[in-house]
């Protein structure tokens, strides 16, 4: 569907304030940083000394760095030097000038009380029991908060970082630990990274830890989580050996650290040799049924190749970091868990990417103009970033791929890369020419949205393609199989023009056809193919892709035949991805006998599926869904599968779920999922005034962050209580910046016109540069919503249906948990 042209799809992502970043020009380069850090834990702040090799390049008598809210006390070289500050810069006087060659060691003493970059985490008395605790976060441009630097990826040095923290606490840094040194009762952490590294990916990380050692890879987590970190973890050698030999080069780092920190900002953050990761990846037993951390952690190792050995040149490159982070978590993920997986893997990368693409925004992977660095970090660039590489992968073959990803990470090891060196890599391993490949997928924006029509007779097969994007015509090669009674065969087409035919003689009866059926292309697609068709693909298809496609297919169906088809694929289909989008489908179909049909797929295996099952029943809104699910949120052996019980419950409407929902809100589980899955079911009761009252209660600061945020969003539909506005206008400027998200979300929600100046507030002022974002998409949401015709029922509907996608990519801020990458 299109509804607005380029130009304004780029607006969308270009807000206002917008302008085109450049790499800055550096008349100097940092070859070596020594930093001591003492931080006070207490007092969330930090002393420092910090000591600055650098090398003139051109001849200056000045030297200036990025450093912000650092309280510089002295900076010398050998002699004291003047400096002063201006915002975010320090602009330090040599006295005189230093000819290009020449080297300085500047030596900076300060204090800090950061607020950003370096994070403190405390007890009070609503969390008594989280651990005194500190750690760095510097993507994307967060280092210059804890010490002076060059902010920017460009910039790579060498480190010796050593932490002083009181005796009982564990400090670890990047590099290899040289000593621990006693001094009274404190301890000092010496660790050195030989390896050059920019300043976003420095990090300090000071608590009390279980320490589990493998060698050269060690796991930290706190203390009473020590049980669990195994089923988080010991994937780790496995995947270390994987990316080594895959890629053709050894781990670059001395160590692999993973540490697991309370309240981190993000799902992880891969410091060169000591990955940060969130809490919330330890998980449980039973949460390990149908839960991983697997593309969490493969995801940061990766990184360790692409983002940190191999660093993007400026952040417009971000995808040489991201995408090939997200695409060798699905390597690995393939490897690991064979081809099904991995397909369907890709085709949810894919999925993940149209909805930004749908809902928010289109923009070319590569883009300089960018309000923040961190507005960077979206669906365009991890998701499709990793989907253009699985293309690449197929345009080239497996062993020229390979064989290019080795050459590029050799050749630029330890320095810096742009999106042309890789393409000039990849061109000189494969001969191939691939400016094209590069204009059309990374730097033009879009994909090809196909559409595919075919007709039959007895001696030919034709098959018309057509690309309906508003953008010009993509150039790639399309798979077209064909299935007979006795035989396949696959046909590879050029596509290259807005419409293209084939005409393909056969001899007899096709019995079903499908499209790229190895999943290599980004495309949307939508295929006009006989009922019958279409169930024998969902059938008979051998990859997973083509019995997805088969049963995505078929939503706009309604015929019992199809209904059974879709049920028996649930029950029997060998990959719970087909039974899962069978079951989207039948959920979609919303016919009495579709629901019939879900009811007996119930039981079915697998609890992704299940989940699956669960949640289309939900989309039914019957009466007697409540008595159906009641067991399933009571002792189904799948956290998520009650989670979505208990959302489905809720959206029976009937007043019997309100006390079943409270009760499973009071629930402690992994992330608090089947909290958070009965808060969004007490939100389907709108306008009510007791679960606005307890929805209040179960958003305030004390409870736990899952079940906050989810009560903070469905808080969105019971605003017309002035109370309860008033309550989410004090979340706008919650501690937890999710909460804040979520505030914002929730106010977009409602379409509240009156909350746009608080919003205005969010957007100028908050600290985290996504809360801001979110921020200004709602207030633009909310005055898109004000704009619309409300008397058109449909429309209505389909701008809910856009407006509840677009708020739900919103939350999904912290890169699905995956990463945060
Ligand atoms: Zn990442």
């Amino acid at each position: 569907m299109h509804t607005h042209g380029e130009d304004e799809a780029r607006k969308k992502f270009e807000l206002p304030g917008s302008k085109t970043h450049y790499p800055p020009s550096l008349p100097f380069a940092i070859t070596h940083m020594r930093l001591a850090i003492e931080p006070d834990l207490q007092e969330r702040s930090i002393t420092c000394e910090q000591k600055l090799s650098i090398t003139i390049l051109q001849d200056t008598d000045v030297i200036q760095l990025d450093a912000a809210e650092l309280q510089i006390k002295s900076i010398s070289a050998g002699s004291k030097l003047e400096f002063r500050s201006l915002d975010d810069k320090l602009i330090v006087k040599l006295g005189r000038r230093m000819k290009e060659g020449s080297r300085i060691e500047l030596a900076i003493a300060y204090t800090a009380k950061p607020r950003q970059g370096f994070y403190f985490v405390t007890p009070d008395k609503h969390y008594p029991d989280k651990h005194l605790e500190a750690w760095t976060q510097g993507e994307a441009t967060q280092a210059k908060y804890w010490f002076p630097c060059i902010d920017h990826p460009q910039v790579k040095f060498t480190s010796e970082i050593s932490v002083t923290v009181q005796s009982g606490f564990t400090a670890i840094s990047n590099g290899r630990l040289h000593k621990v040194e006693q001094r009274g009762k404190k301890q000092v952490y010496h660790w050195s990274e030989s390896n050059p590294h920019p300043a976003y990916l420095a990090s300090v990380v000071v608590g009390k830890y279980a320490e589990i050692k493998e060698g050269s890879l060690q796991y930290y987590v706190p203390p009473e989580r020590k049980q669990d970190a195994p089923r988080s973890f010991d994937q780790t050698p496995k995947m270390v050996k994987f990316f080594e030999e895959y890629l053709g080069v050894k781990y670059p780092y001395e160590k692999y650290a993973q540490v697991v920190v309370q309240d981190f900002l993000y799902g992880g953050m891969e410091n060169s040799s000591c990955t940060t990761l969130t809490l919330d990846t330890l998980h449980d037993k039973r949460a390990h049924l149908d839960f991983t951390s697997d593309y969490l952690i493969s995801h940061e190792l990766a990184h360790q190749w692409f983002g940190d050995l191999v660093t993007c040149r400026d952040w417009q490159h971000i995808w040489l970091n991201e995408g090939f982070a997200t695409y060798c978590e699905a390597l690995y993920w393939g490897a690991s868990r064979g081809n099904d997986e991995f397909q369907y893997h890709m085709m949810q990368m894919a999925d993940d990417y149209f909805e930004e693409a749908g809902t928010r925004y289109t923009r070319p992977v590569v883009t300089k103009v960018y309000k923040h660095p961190d507005d960077l970090f979206d669906r365009h660039t991890y998701d499709k970033g990793g989907c253009v590489l699985h293309m690449l992968h197929h345009h080239v073959g497996d062993i020229y791929f390979r064989r290019s990803l080795k050459t590029y990470l050799q050749r630029f090891a330890n320095g810096t890369a742009e999106t042309d060196d890789l393409r000039k890599v990849f061109e000189l391993e494969t001969g191939k020419s691939l400016q094209q490949f590069f204009d059309q997928w990374v730097f033009r924006e879009g994909h090809p949205e196909l559409k595919v029509d075919f007709l039959h007779d007895s001696d030919s097969v034709k098959i018309k393609v057509e690309q309906a994007q508003f953008a010009d015509p993509f150039e790639f090669a399309l798979d077209v199989k064909l299935a007979f009674a006795r035989s396949k065969k696959t046909h590879t087409f050029k596509i290259s023009e807005k419409e293209s035919a084939f005409q393909i003689p056969v001899d007899s009866e096709l019995e079903w056809f499908s499209i790229d059926p190895q999943f290599k292309i980004l495309k949307t697609i939508s295929i006009k193919a006989p009922n019958e068709m279409l169930v024998r693909q969902l059938n008979d298809g051998d990859t997973v892709t083509e019995r997805v496609e088969a049963a995505r297919a078929l939503k706009d169906k309604s015929s019992d035949t199809v209904i059974d088809a879709l049920k028996e694929a649930i029950l029997h289909d060998k990959f719970w991805g087909v039974a899962a989008e069978a079951a989207k489908t039948l959920g979609a179909i919303r016919t009495d006998y579709a629901y019939e049909a879900l009811k007996k797929c119930l039981a079915v295996k697998h609890p992704k599926a299940r989940r699956a099952v669960v949640k289309a029943i939900g989309e039914f809104r019957k009466e007697e869904t409540l008595e159906l699910l009641r067991p399933v949120l009571q002792k189904d052996e799948s956290y998520f599968v009650e989670s979505e019980a208990a959302t489905a419950m809720g959206k029976t409407k009937s007043r019997q779920a309100i006390t079943i929902l409270k009760k499973a809100t009071e629930t402690d589980t992994f992330q608090n999922i089947v909290a958070q899955g009965a808060i969004a079911g007490l939100k389907e009761f709108a306008g009510d005034k007791e679960i606005a009252e307890f929805l209040v209660e179960k958003s305030r600061y004390g409870n736990h962050h899952r079940t906050r945020e989810a009560a903070t969003f469905a808080l969105g539909k019971f605003v017309d209580s002035h109370a309860v506005f008033d309550h989410l206008k004090s979340l706008l400027t919650d501690r937890w910046f999710r909460v804040r998200i979520n505030a914002c979300r929730a106010l977009a929600d409602a379409e509240l016109t009156k909350a746009i100046p608080d919003l205005g507030w969010v957007a100028e002022h908050d600290l985290d540069q996504r809360v801001k974002r979110v921020a200004e998409e709602c207030i633009n949401i909310i005055k898109d919503a004000t704009k619309k015709p409300k008397e058109v029922a449909q429309m209505r509907e389909e701008l809910d249906r856009v407006k509840s996608k677009n708020l739900e990519l919103l939350q999904k801020v912290d890169r699905l948990e995956r990463e945060l990458r």
